[in-house]
């Protein structure tokens, strides 16, 4: 880095676009802090899921959100973890269920509200690269560089099948496509912070890249903005 203030890099994008895993490999590459703020709702969902809170359910998730204590911490590769009052979280909030009921829980204002300032706070202290829905629109919208990462929705699908046969989570193609629509759409339309691409984001579609392609062309995209 050319000089002393702190740069942050904004990726945002629909679910199985690759933000994490491009990401975590850039964030490694430029020696900056990965921030995946999905897991951030995830973990809030996994907590209420725990205490029979539903997602949907208002006044119950604002009643329990001052219990949830979240911590992320960062392993020796740079791989982030969540911790839930006192509690590693990691693995357990990577299921198809976790991933609908954090859809479902982040259209709650209250919810977004309690996790912006921790957001904020990670991106004023380091050079970051947070990935979610809502970084360049919501949460950091002076980031020094946007991206839109997406796919078609077949190849995300197919790339999320990938990634859980790898983890044991067997699905059957037409299952994962239905449920990376269904969140789509859930993300896209919900009234607070929706995904959209930012005016001054640039636009990465990566459905006839290969992973290596995609991480060099949003390393181009990067190194056109900040000084690395
Ligand atoms: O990125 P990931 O698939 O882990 O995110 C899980 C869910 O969390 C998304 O479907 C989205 O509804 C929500 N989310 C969000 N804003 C973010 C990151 C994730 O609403 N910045």
């Amino acid at each position: 880095m050319k000089d002393n203030r702190v740069y942050s890099v904004a990726i945002d994008g629909p679910a199985g676009a690759g933000k994490s895993t491009m990401a975590k490999c850039l964030a490694r590459k430029l020696g900056f802090v990965y921030v995946d703020t999905g897991a951030i709702y995830r973990t809030v969902g996994y907590h209420m899921n725990l205490m029979g809170i539903g997602p949907r359910d208002k006044d119950g998730v604002e009643r329990l959100l001052d219990d949830v204590n979240l911590k992320i911490t960062y392993g020796d590769d740079g791989s982030q973890h969540m911790l839930l009052n006192g509690f590693d979280v990691t693995e357990e909030i990577r299921t198809p269920e976790m991933s609908k009921i954090a859809s479902e829980i982040s259209a709650q204002p209250a919810v977004r509200e309690f996790l912006l300032d921790m957001q904020r706070d990670i991106a004023r202290t380091h050079n970051v690269i947070m990935d979610g829905r809502d970084i360049g629109t919501v949460v950091l919208p002076q980031a020094d560089v946007k991206i839109y990462l997406t796919a078609s929705a077949r190849i995300r699908a197919e790339r999320r099948m990938k990634e859980q046969e790898a983890k044991g989570q067997k699905q059957s193609f037409e299952k994962v496509l239905q449920e990376i629509e269904a969140r789509d759409h859930q993300d896209m339309t919900r009234a607070i912070a929706p995904l959209k691409q930012a005016k001054d984001a640039v636009l990465l579609d990566t459905s006839e890249l290969n992973l290596e392609e995609s991480v060099a062309a949003m390393e181009a995209i990067i190194a056109q903005r900040i000084p690395l």
